[in-house]
């Protein structure tokens, strides 16, 4: 009989259904070898999110463990949430472990972006933050060709050690595991994904065909992305499934542009420019005078920019000011939302929620 939810890892209880791993007595003993933990059950079949919460403390006492050990660790990244997905301290929790990065979500880029700018971009990056790392892959999870060339990439560098999938929570850490199966049958397995934050609960393991293992880690919850205070409904539709058309608008100075009720472009200052806006559809972006920003805030963010809903807003905190000096080609990004190209001279105000994260950068597209 095995003790392990075959979904998330979890070890199995049946005492508590707000905690991890809890399966009802009957339903596990119909069938002892082969069960999902109810968490997974239902996000498996009726895609159900039920809350639980991840100890911390066994979190990092596992790091420790594999920080000992040879392992390779497969560092992943969302691509288009770079600063909000990046782990500062990497080569401090794993510091004599091979680091192999892998920029997931390209898909979701304008298909005219060239890998090779991405990396340059990221390689300066990796420079700035003293971050070393062995090897740079830039993929996305649902592209089979990609996930051969990582599966390859692993097999490379791992040698005849394990391997674990790291990186905070909404990378496709699950997605990128789920299609290393798919792509090799050798690869036994199989791992519940959803949009929730923190669905890997506790290690999972995958064996892979030299008799070593490829580990699943419960991401890293960052709580400066808007995802991680959002309903699953919401983000359903924030979270961009297919690449994100851009739209661009001219602004001039005292013009504001709302990205639904998530955050406000506030132009403070000097002469005309083009703001490109990269989220998800599902996102009402809409102009207004600088003037009426606040007024029209208040008016309009429980209908026409509804998104997030009350209840998600009250999560992220009081609204706060980040200001801007744009010269040039920047994007400021709203962590796990997406982002503003600018073009021009100017000084620009974003107005959003105190716990999330907002950062400028140099232009990647
Ligand atoms: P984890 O928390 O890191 O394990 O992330 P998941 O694998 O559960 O993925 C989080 C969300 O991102 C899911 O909605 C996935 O479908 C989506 N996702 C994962 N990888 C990709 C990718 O390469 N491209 C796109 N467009 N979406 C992805």
């Amino acid at each position: 009989m095995k003790n392990r939810c075959d979904g998330c890892g979890a070890k199995i209880q049946m005492t508590d259904p707000k905690k991890i791993g809890y399966i009802r007595s009957e339903v596990y003993y119909k069938n002892p070898d082969n069960f999902l933990c109810e968490r997974c059950h239902n996000l498996k079949h009726y895609n159900k999110f039920t809350d639980v919460t991840i100890d911390e403390r066994k979190f990092y006492s596992n790091i420790e463990k594999i920080a000992k050990t040879d392992a390779l660790i497969v560092y992943m990244v969302d691509g288009l949430d770079l600063e909000g997905t990046l782990v500062d301290d990497i080569n401090k929790l794993f510091p004599y472990n091979k680091i192999m990065m892998v920029i997931n979500k390209f898909d979701l880029f304008l298909s005219s972006t060239k890998p090779s700018k991405v990396k340059n971009y990221i390689q300066n990056i990796l420079k700035e933050k003293n971050i070393k790392v062995s090897s740079l892959n830039l993929i996305s999870a649902k592209n089979e060709k990609d996930v051969f060339k990582i599966y390859k990439e692993i097999m490379r560098l791992k040698g005849e050690n394990d391997v674990y999938v790291f990186g905070m929570t909404n990378v496709g850490k699950s997605s990128l595991i789920n299609e290393l199966i798919k792509v090799n049958t050798n690869i036994v397995g199989e791992i519940t994904t959803s949009n929730m934050p923190s669905t890997t609960l506790d290690i999972i393991k995958v064996s892979l065909p030299d008799k070593t293992y490829l580990y699943d880690m419960p991401g890293i919850i960052n709580k400066h992305q808007v995802t991680y205070y959002l309903t699953k409904e919401t983000l359903n539709k924030v979270l961009p499934k297919k690449y994100i058309k851009p739209k661009t608008f001219q602004l001039n100075p005292k013009q504001t542009l709302f990205i639904g009720g998530f955050a406000y472009f506030n132009f403070l200052d000097g002469e005309r420019a083009s703001f490109v806006t990269n989220f998800s559809n599902e996102i009402i972006i809409h102009r207004t005078k600088l003037e009426r920003s606040e007024e029209f805030f208040e008016k309009h963010k429980d209908d026409m920019l509804i998104l997030p809903i009350e209840s998600e807003r009250e999560k992220m905190g009081k609204l706060v000011r980040h200001k801007f000096i744009v010269d040039g080609n920047k994007e400021i990004s709203i962590s796990g939302l997406g982002f503003v190209a600018i073009h021009g001279k100017l000084v620009v105000e974003v107005v959003t929620y105190e716990n999330i994260k907002v950062s400028m950068r140099e232009a990647l597209i």
